[in-house]
C-alpha cells in the first residue's frame, strides 16, 4: 500500500462550535426556558458560555473519559454541555427523564456516572434518587441564582450560572484520539434493561456528515430548525452538530411540547422545519385544525421514531403544503440508517404522488450498508417481497454495547453486522420497508401480519386520531390482530364502519378480529406507543368467535 500523504487531523465534535463561532456568529439559538420566557444568542456567544463551562468542568476535577449526565430538555445550556463536556474529552450521558426512576438509577450506576446537570423540573426526582445514585458526586442545577432552592436535601449543590460566573471564556480545546466516547445513550429498554451506546467523537462527526451528504436540501439556505425530538433521545438525530456545521437556526423548545405551545412558537420564531416522531405530529396537526393554517413558515416535517402513517403524510402534503420526510434509525445507529430521498424522475411527481412513497422507511443513508436475512438464514433478494430481520454495518452503527459483552454478542453477527430487531424487504429500486417490530408481528397461523400494514389503512378512516394493532391470544390461530383506537374529537366512528374502510384495504386474513375504542394510547420514554403496555392491558381479551 502506497499512504497518502495528507496531515492526520482528528474529527473531534468540539470543532464544530468553533466553526460557527467564526463563520456563523450571529446565527441564533432560541430556546424556551425552563424558568419562563425565551433566550436568544449567536453562536458565537455559545461558543464563549462553551469555554466558561469546560473550564469549569475542569475546574470541578472532571477527567477525559469521565461520564458527564444530564437530565435536561431541549434548550441552550444543554446543548452548551453537549460541546463542553465532549471538548474537555469527558462523555456527555443524556438521561432519557421520562423513565422510571429505578431505570435511571439503573442507568446512572451502570454509566458510573461521576457528575449530574439538571434542569429545574427534575430537581424533585433528583432529591429522591440521590441516595440511590452510587457515583454521582457532583450535582448542578442549570439555572440561575435566582432559581436556586433555598433549601433542599442536596446539600452542596452547584448553580450553573454561577459556575459559569466565575470562569474565562478561553478555553482551547486539547487533541485527542478521535475515537475518544464523546456521549452515551442509553436505549429506552422496551425489550429487558437499558444498554448503553456510546458515540465516539469519529462516529458523531462522520453520522453528521453523512445526514448532510445525504440529504442537503434539509439544511440548506441557514433554514430554522425546531427539534421536538429530545437532546436526551439519539443525539437530537444529529441536529445539534448540524445546525451549528450548516449556520441553521436552532429553536430549543423546552419543556412544554403540547401543540398549541408547540404552534405559537413555530408561528413567533418562524420554524421552517421541525423534527419529531409521529405522535408530537398528531398534536399539531389538531392544532392546524383549530386554528385553520399552519405556522406561517413551516414547510417541512421530519419524522422518525415510527412509522409514520401515509394518512398522516397525506394531510400534511395536501392541506398545508408541508414535505414529510419520513426516517428509520435506531439509537444504536446514531440515529439515521435510512430517509426519504428521490430520485429525480420521483421528484418531478406531483406531491402527492410523491407523498405517497414517503410512508416507505427511504433510503439508506450514505455511510449505511443494509442486508435482509430470510428465515432460512439466506441474504434475501431485494425484490420488495422477501423479508426477513434486518442487519447494519457502518462507521455511525454500534460494534457493542457499553460494559455489556452478553447484548453485545446476541446482537451482532459473525460478520460483524447489527442485527436491528426489526423485520424488514427492500424494494428493487432500494426503498427499505420495515415490515414491524419481530416482537410487534401478529403471529396467526404461521403467516405474520404486520401491525404497521394494518395501522397505516385504520388511520386513514375518518373519526380515528390514532390507533395501535397488537396480537392477542386466540385458541385456533395463536394469535390475531387486535385493533384499539382513539376517536377524533366530536368524532363517533363505530366498528362496522371502520371494519368496512379496512376491508377494502387489506386482505381478509389480515383484518382485525376486532375494534375497542380506548380514550389514549399508553406511551413509552420516547413518545412512541407503548405496545409492550397495550399487550398487557389486553393479555386476557377475549375475542369474539
Ligand atoms: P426505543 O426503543 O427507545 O424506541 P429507538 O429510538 O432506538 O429506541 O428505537 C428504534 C426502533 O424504532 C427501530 O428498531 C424500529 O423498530 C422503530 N422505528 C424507528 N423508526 C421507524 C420508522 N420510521 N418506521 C418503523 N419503525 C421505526
Amino acid at each position: 500500500m502506497l499512504r497518502g500523504l495528507m496531515m492526520d487531523r482528528p474529527l473531534l465534535v468540539s470543532s464544530v462550535i468553533d466553526y460557527a463561532a467564526e463563520v456563523y456568529p450571529d446565527v441564533q439559538i432560541v430556546s424556551q426556558t425552563v424558568e419562563g420566557g425565551l433566550h436568544r444568542y449567536g453562536y458565537a456567544q455559545a461558543r464563549d458560555r462553551i469555554g466558561k463551562l469546560a473550564n469549569a468542568l475542569v475546574a470541578l476535577g472532571i477527567k477525559p473519559g469521565d461520564r458527564v449526565a444530564t437530565l435536561a430538555w431541549n434548550g441552550y445550556r444543554h446543548f452548551e454541555l453537549y460541546y463542553a463536556i465532549a471538548g474537555i474529552g469527558a462523555v456527555c450521558h443524556t438521561i432519557n427523564p421520562r423513565l422510571f426512576p429505578e431505570q435511571i438509577t439503573y442507568i446512572a450506576n451502570h454509566a458510573e456516572d461521576t457528575a449530574l446537570f439538571f434542569d429545574l423540573t427534575f430537581l424533585p426526582l433528583v432529591e429522591k434518587l440521590k441516595p440511590t445514585l452510587k457515583s454521582i458526586k457532583t450535582y448542578v442545577l442549570m439555572t440561575d441564582r435566582e432559581h436556586m432552592p433555598a433549601d433542599g436535601q442536596l446539600n452542596g449543590l452547584l448553580c450553573y450560572e454561577g459556575l459559569l460566573a466565575e470562569m474565562d471564556a478561553a478555553f482551547t480545546w486539547p487533541e485527542f484520539d478521535e475515537n475518544a466516547a464523546c456521549a452515551l445513550c442509553y436505549t429506552s429498554g422496551t425489550t429487558g434493561e437499558p444498554k448503553g451506546v456510546l458515540y465516539s467523537n469519529r462516529s458523531m462527526m462522520l453520522h453528521t456528515f453523512f445526514l448532510i451528504a445525504t440529504r442537503p436540501d434539509l439544511f440548506a439556505h441557514n433554514r430554522t430548525i425546531l427539534p421536538v425530538v429530545p437532546l436526551f433521545h439519539a443525539n437530537a438525530w444529529s441536529l445539534p452538530y448540524i445546525t451549528p456545521l450548516t449556520g441553521c437556526t436552532l429553536i430549543l423548545p423546552g419543556a412544554r411540547l403540547d401543540g398549541p405551545t408547540l404552534y405559537d412558537l413555530m408561528e413567533n420564531e418562524g420554524a421552517e422545519a421541525g423534527w419529531g416522531v409521529p405522535t408530537v405530529w398528531l398534536g399539531l396537526l389538531d392544532e392546524f385544525k383549530k386554528r385553520g393554517r399552519k405556522p406561517r413558515k413551516l414547510a417541512q416535517i421530519l419524522s422518525g421514531g415510527s412509522a409514520v402513517p401515509q394518512a398522516m403524510i397525506d394531510t400534511f402534503t395536501r392541506d398545508y403544503d408541508i414535505e414529510v420526510t419520513h426516517g428509520w434509525g435506531m439509537t444504536e445507529m446514531s440515529p439515521v440508517g435510512t430517509l426519504t430521498l428521490f430520485r429525480p424522475e420521483e421528484r418531478a411527481k406531483p406531491p402527492l404522488e410523491r407523498a405517497a412513497l414517503s410512508a416507505r422507511q427511504g433510503r439508506r443513508m450514505f455511510g449505511v450498508d443494509l442486508k435482509v436475512i430470510d428465515e432460512k438464514g439466506n441474504r434475501a433478494p431485494a425484490d420488495g417481497k422477501t423479508s426477513g430481520e434486518l442487519f447494519v454495518r457502518g462507521s455511525t452503527i454500534v460494534s457493542g454495547y457499553f460494559k455489556n459483552a452478553e447484548a453485545s454478542a446476541k446482537q451482532i453477527d459473525s460478520e460483524g453486522w447489527f442485527g436491528t430487531g426489526d423485520v424488514a424487504k427492500i424494494t428493487p429500486d432500494r426503498w427499505l420497508l420495515i415490515v414491524d417490530r419481530t416482537k410487534d408481528l401478529v403471529k396467526s397461523g404461521g403467516e405474520w401480519i404486520s401491525s404497521i400494514d394494518v395501522e397505516n389503512a385504520a388511520m386513514a378512516c375518518k373519526g380515528v386520531a390514532n390507533c395501535a394493532v397488537i396480537g392477542v391470544p386466540h385458541p385456533k390461530w395463536d394469535e390475531r390482530p387486535l385493533l384499539v383506537a382513539v376517536k377524533a374529537p366530536g368524532a363517533e366512528p363505530t366498528k362496522t364502519e371502520i371494519l368496512d374502510v379496512l376491508a377494502s384495504k387489506i386482505a381478509k386474513w389480515q383484518m382485525p378480529d376486532d375494534v375497542v375504542f380506548v380514550d389514549a394510547l399508553p406511551m413509552t420514554a420516547t413518545g412512541k406507543i407503548s405496545k409492550k403496555d397495550l399487550r398487557a392491558k389486553f393479555a386476557d381479551y377475549k375475542l369474539p368467535t
